[in-house]
């Protein structure tokens, strides 16, 4: 390790504070990603702002067809609360499949998604039910905050507070996990609101994407038989030790269809 500062602000106003006033800080959450980060040196800020006496930021609710996440919720948290299995159980399940207890106990969805690593699966989930990221100082739409490899719309003292997802009329993800750290191989999230279909896709490409073609046929179809012949390009996908592109644009049409299945025998909404 490396010399650093350590501070624990008991406010977000101390913390934005804190971390426009050091150019180099870095927030920490979970610290999943970040302790690693600065084991590796690939990270060396002069100061960590931990978030973790922000406690307002744990919070989850729901009110008017719409649940809103803290940005500190636990992985853990999401998985168990009860108005997250009754509004957005695709959700609960989600969070319940990320890596192991411990990083489901540590890790939260301000970290994974200020993170968005290209395998996670909260990104899947953010852009999938077409949810917005409100930070300290504005609300982004799920289209516009992912923007690439490990890369958000946030500037680098922006600090997510909420996430706020509409509740879909039905939604379920699918994924196909890298055994040793469930992260996704490929992973969909297929979500229905209003007559309208949204397809996102995480783990097989450089970033979180979405499939207009599949969208279109679902729209006009909410079944899996609709996306029969729908075949996901492979050039743009991710080769690796893993699973060879190929193998993972298969890996989307399979698992598209599941969510699709998933997401007809879910409970009813209330
Ligand atoms: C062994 C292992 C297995 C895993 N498996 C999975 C998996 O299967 N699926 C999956 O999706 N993920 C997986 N993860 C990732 C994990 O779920 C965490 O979500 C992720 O590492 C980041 O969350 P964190 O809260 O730990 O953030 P941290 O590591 O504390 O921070 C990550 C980055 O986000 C920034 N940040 C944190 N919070 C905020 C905020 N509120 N606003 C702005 N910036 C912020 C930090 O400055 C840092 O740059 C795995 C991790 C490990 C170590």
């Amino acid at each position: 390790m490396f010399a650093f500062d350590y501070v624990r602000p008991r406010s977000l106003e101390e913390a934005v504070r804190l971390r426009r006033d050091m150019a180099d800080g870095l927030f920490l959450a979970g610290g999943m990603t970040l302790i690693p980060v600065l084991k590796q040196r690939l990270a060396m800020p002069s100061v960590l702002i931990d978030l973790a006496g922000l406690e307002e930021l744990r919070a989850i609710s729901a009110e008017a067809g719409r649940v809103t996440v803290g940005a500190l919720a636990r992985h853990a948290s999401v998985a168990d609360s009860p108005l997250i299995q009754t509004h957005l159980p695709a959700l609960a399940r989600l969070a319940g499949s990320i890596g192991d207890p411990q990083v489901r106990n540590r890790g939260t969805i301000g970290g994974a998604l200020a993170n968005n690593d290209p395998v996670a699966d909260y990104p899947a989930a953010i852009l999938g039910l077409d949810a917005s990221i409100r930070t300290d100082r504005r609300t982004i739409g799920a289209d516009s905050f992912f923007t690439g490899l490990f890369a958000t719309a946030l500037e680098p003292d922006e600090l997510i507070t909420h996430v706020e997802i509409p509740v879909p009329e039905a939604a379920a993800y699918a994924k196909f996990e890298q055994p040793a750290s469930h992260y996704a191989l490929a992973g969909v999230m297929v979500a229905r609101a209003a007559e309208r279909v949204r397809v996102a896709v995480t783990g097989a490409g450089p970033g979180v994407f979405r499939v207009p073609a599949m969208e279109a046929a679902l729209a006009r179809s909410f079944t899996p038989e609709a996306l029969d012949g729908i075949a996901i390009p492979a050039e743009t996908l991710n080769d690796d030790l893993h699973a060879s592109a190929a193998y993972r644009a298969h890996l989307v049409a399979v698992l598209a269809k599941r969510a699709v299945a998933a997401a007809l025998t879910s409970e009813p909404l209330p």
